[in-house]
């Protein structure tokens, strides 16, 4: 068996089982190799050799009998918001320990169905609620560039483990960021879809409006090779998954790399700057990265605009209103007697649900509960919640007339690189503020990526954001692999990885 298999991309390693040269259960080994050794990282939640091994020999009699799909024998972990019938699923949350799921949810069957193998499911923010993955209920994620601080959140689990290697690519869930900016802070390739695009059945519901599966790997290509298999319609079971047809979004970019990159291979894109995104509220050394990452995309024939998104401050009270009050409706379900953990003892029923909820929910989802119910009660929902949805419909009424002036809108993911662990974990506010680029386009429901683009403050990853109009993510992917063909930051490794 290889050592190295860890070191291969998803493409590459769906080629080499596509070959016969390694079966999907000597990869999976691989892998499950790397968890364990990997394991004080904190990135998985729940693993089962048994499980995994079972489901690489379901794959490895796929090939032996011709089949070939992309993605056939090539392992994956799940964040552990995705429910799924062969591993529990927390929500990394005290209030779901230990609960069996009786179905997959459709993103996770989907990616079952096109043959790859579930590895685990990995940590993140109780019920998605979080930046740093530091409000996970079992155990922060510790970032592999450097373990003193976060991966960013709330797919920490799947960054770090990503980041590290020990799987060859994720699912996570962006709800305000939680794909792109973990993608950034630990170095990988991320894409949150157009809102609608992957279906939200059995995705844990945080914000519903706002919450969209997608991929995280280690390019653009990777990431396209998982969302062909996770996206498309699924209207019996998510009235908002988009009625489009399934995209192949790989394909094209395959051809790219056939053709090698061209000097001129963006020509014609034009990418706009957002004012807002470049202010003196990003840090001097996240920006200079940025910048140079443009410079390359100049370089293979895009052109730089510059264009204006005013409402972006905005975006933060806007977010931090609409998601808990939506929040607050969700959760309402884990009362001890639908779902959830049960208090021990109690009085009455009012008892049993305030300790059963007090017991199972941590500090911010409790926060943002107590927030979303106050701003959608009576007397208050006009002032705050319908406000918040006027604002919500200006901020993607700009990014309109932004795109009316260019393809794609580019700019930083994360203010500034990876914080230290607990830096703010007392400080909520710090840890909203911190969302300030991402928040505007997930109220928009645009698709947006989070691109490996160079290394900021103590040699900490930077990510670059693309931004695309609706339904343009194949374009996303294309810019994003042109500059993977012309760049090498998306193969840097963290030390000792
Ligand atoms: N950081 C944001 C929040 O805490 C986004 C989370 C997410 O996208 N799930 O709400």
């Amino acid at each position: 068996m290889s050592t190295d298999l860890h070191d291969l991309s998803v493409a590459q390693l769906a080629a080499k089982l596509a070959a016969r040269e390694v079966s999907s259960v000597e990869v999976t080994q691989h892998f499950l190799a790397r968890i364990e050794q990997h394991a004080s990282l904190g990135a998985f939640l729940a693993s089962d050799s048994a499980v995994s091994l079972a489901q690489a020999k379901a794959a490895d009699a796929r090939l032996a009998a011709g089949e070939r799909t992309p993605l056939l024998g090539v392992p994956l972990a799940h964040k552990d918001l995705f429910v799924t019938r062969d591993f529990p699923c927390t929500a990394g949350s005290k209030m779901l320990e230990g609960y069996l799921s009786p179905f997959d949810a459709t993103v996770v069957g989907k990616l079952a169905g096109a043959g790859m193998v579930t590895l685990g499911k990995l940590n993140c923010d109780e019920f998605a609620m979080g930046s740093g993955n530091d409000n996970s209920a079992y155990k922060p994620v510790l970032n592999p560039w450097d373990r003193a601080r976060i991966p960013g959140g709330s797919s920490g689990g799947s960054a770090a483990a990503v980041a590290a290697r020990m799987v060859p690519a994720a699912t996570g869930t962006d709800t305000g960021g939680s794909i792109r900016q973990p993608a950034s802070l630990s170095g990988i390739t991320g894409i949150k879809p157009t809102y609608g695009r992957c279906s939200r059945y059995g995705m844990v519901a945080f914000a519903s409006s706002l919450d969209q599966a997608g991929p995280m790997a280690g390019s653009a290509l990777d990431c396209a090779l998982l969302l062909s298999s996770m996206a498309g319609p699924d209207l019996d079971r998510d009235s908002t998954s988009l009625d489009l047809p399934v995209v192949d979004y790989a394909s094209n970019l395959i051809a790219d790399s056939a053709g090698g990159t061209g000097a001129e291979g963006l020509k014609g894109l034009k990418i706009g700057l957002p004012r807002q995104f470049f202010g003196a509220g990003c840090s001097a050394d996240v920006l200079k990265a940025v910048r140079s990452a443009l410079a390359e995309f100049e370089k293979l024939g895009a052109t730089l605009v510059d264009v204006d998104l005013p409402l972006t401050e905005l975006s933060i009270p806007v977010y931090y209103v609409i998601a808990p009050a939506e929040a607050s409706s969700n959760l309402s379900r884990f009362d001890g007697v639908r779902y959830g953990h049960r208090a021990a003892s109690y009085g009455d029923l009012t008892d049993m649900y305030k300790k059963s909820r007090s017991e199972g929910f941590g500090d911010e989802v409790t926060r943002r509960i107590m927030i979303g119910t106050y701003v959608l009660s009576h007397g208050y929902y006009d002032a705050y919640y319908l406000k918040a949805q006027k604002i919500r419909r200006l901020i993607a009424e700009d990014f309109q007339k932004a795109f009316t002036q260019c393809d794609i809108i580019a700019g930083p993911v994360s203010p500034t690189v990876a914080w230290k662990i607990g830096e703010k974990s007392d400080d909520p506010v710090a840890s909203y503020l911190a969302d300030i680029y991402t928040l505007s386009s997930s109220l928009a429901g645009l698709p947006g990526m989070s691109v490996p683009a160079g290394f900021g403050a103590h040699n900490m990853p930077v990510g670059l954001q693309l931004i695309g109009n609706y339904f343009e993510e194949a374009q996303l992917l294309g810019a994003a692999h042109q500059f993977q063909l012309a760049t090498d930051w998306h193969t840097r490794r963290p030390p000792g990885i």
